[in-house]
């Protein structure tokens, strides 16, 4: 039976837009939104494999993994 990644859940609630998330995933699955003075990062999660990297990298907490049950 094929396993479908367990992706992180995301909100921007408490970002900082430090971007250590963006630079952390190695799929590109993370992206800057940047207009004015709304900035945050924003997860794209069809490009997302599950590796946890932002879970481990945010220090604001706006990545939560999921368990596998
Ligand atoms: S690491 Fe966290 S605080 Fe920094 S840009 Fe990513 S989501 Fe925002
Ligand atoms: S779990 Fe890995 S691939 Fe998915 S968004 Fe986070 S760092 Fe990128």
């Amino acid at each position: 039976m094929t396993k479908t990644p367990k992706r992180p859940s995301f909100s921007s609630r408490n970002c900082i837009a430090c971007w250590k998330c963006v630079e952390a995933c190695p799929r590109k699955a993370i992206r800057k939104i940047s207009i004015l003075w709304h900035r945050h990062a924003i997860m794209t999660g069809h490009r997302c494999i599950g590796c946890n990297r932002c879970v481990k990298t945010c220090s604001r907490g706006c990545f939560k993994s999921r368990c596998d049950d």
